[in-house]
């Protein structure tokens, strides 16, 4: 296994355009590493080159200690493992998984230990004669793993394996792709588009905007503390609400009405003029249903859609934004690849709430979560 370091890499294709644009990410020996963003940021073009199927424009590749960009794909020791699997259908499993070793004329009784070592850890065992189309996805995904384990490559490159299979499934392999990757405990880089993907699969997570690194941190941080507008509207779901804000004294003035936030928080966006807020849709709560309403304020407001889930509760609020706003939430549609802000305030209740459409609803909010951005420049002030 190995590190991998990627320092101010750049990729330019022909008339100058950057598609990546001076990247550093440092993926430790044994991480799981994501690299996100929406269609164009230059996720993939970033992972063909840690694999060599791409040429580096500028910076430094290195995988372990060793700089790599000029070296050819085979030398890099590196198994990708892609959205088809790319297993031979004439093939067993016993033989796809083989196959690498094969080619390297490795001795008949070393193939055969080796394949069934990978495959006792890839709970394969009991399927080694069968043929990839009769296996799951899920099984699928772990033949094409196997042939990388007994090539005993230093890391695993995955170029958005999941996003041929339906939700359900999606939803499986993540879990499966988590207990192997922490069992084998490899080196992984993996590219999605899929925030959600992101946040479960990966020990940290590298944010990308048109082939710029914005943000490199656990999922937990990019969550609670988003350097900038783009981040926080990519990750999560629903997506954080953003609204016009001012700040005075310890208050955010919003649409709504005055939230308190933590001095700390206001402090650094006084002074500033209009602020965009970003609130989670959870970070409110139905005021007749909190009992503890600490470290928030209530506003009225009149809902104009529910969505009752069960366990939980949407509830919609439109309001109107000044233009600045307004231009900077398509600004951010553009940039999220057309993904929809809207100009209304989306609050996830619990589902116990009986807030109903078209009456006036009392709505605690978290003042403790209030984000503020600065609307020009989009950095996350607080
Ligand atoms: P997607 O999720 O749509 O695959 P991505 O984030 O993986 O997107 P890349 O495929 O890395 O994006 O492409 C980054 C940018 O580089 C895009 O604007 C793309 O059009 C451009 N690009 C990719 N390959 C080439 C090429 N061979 N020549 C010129 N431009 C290219």
């Amino acid at each position: 296994m190995a590190a991998i370091d990627m320092k101010n890499i750049v990729k330019e294709y022909g008339d100058g355009f950057l598609a990546v644009n001076d990247v550093s990410i440092d993926v430790q020996d044994g991480e799981f590493m994501i690299l996100v963003g929406p269609s164009g940021c230059g996720k993939s073009t970033l992972l063909r080159m840690i694999v060599g199927l791409e040429d580096i424009t500028g910076g430094e590749m290195m995988i372990g200690d060793k700089l790599v960009n000029d070296l050819a794909p085979r030398d890099r020791n590196l198994a990708m493992v892609f959205q088809n699997y790319a297993l031979y259908p004439h093939l067993t499993v016993y033989e796809n998984i083989a196959f690498p070793l094969r080619l390297a004329h490795v001795p008949d009784a070393e193939i055969d230990r080796k394949v069934r070592d990978a495959s006792k850890t890839l709970e394969l065992d009991e399927h080694l004669d069968r043929k990839p189309g009769n296996l799951s996805g899920g099984q699928r995904q772990r033949v094409a793993m196997g042939r990388a384990i007994v090539r005993e490559a230093d890391a695993f490159l995955f170029d958005e394996p999941l996003s041929n299979l339906d939700a359900k499934l999606r939803g499986q392999m993540r879990t499966e792709i988590t207990r192997l990757q922490k069992r084998l405990g490899i080196t992984t880089v993996y590219v999605t588009h899929d925030q959600t993907e992101a946040m479960t699969l990966g020990d940290r997570v590298a944010v990308l905007k048109r082939g710029v690194l914005q943000q490199l941190a656990t999922p937990r941080e990019l969550y609670e503390n988003p350097c900038n507008l783009f981040v926080a509207g990519f990750i999560g779901s629903p997506p954080m609400n953003f609204l016009p804000a001012t700040v005075e004294g310890n208050t955010v003035k919003l649409p709504f009405g005055a939230v308190d936030v933590p001095p700390e928080r206001a402090e650094k966006a006084a002074g500033k003029g209009l602020l965009m807020a970003g609130i989670r849709p959870e970070n409110f709560e139905d005021a007749s249903v909190r009992t503890d309403k600490g470290g928030g304020s209530t506003f009225r407001a009149e809902v104009d859609v529910v969505e009752w889930l069960g366990n939980e509760t949407y509830a919609y609020i439109p309001y109107e934004a000044p233009p600045e706003v307004e231009a900077q939430l398509r600004q951010l549609e553009r940039d999220l690849d057309g993904e929809t802000m809207h100009t209304q305030l989306v609050v996830s209740l619990d589902g116990s709430s009986r807030i109903k459409a078209g009456e006036d609803a009392e709505i605690w909010v978290d003042g403790r979560k209030v984000q503020l951005f600065d609307p020009a420049s989009g950095d996350n002030l607080t």
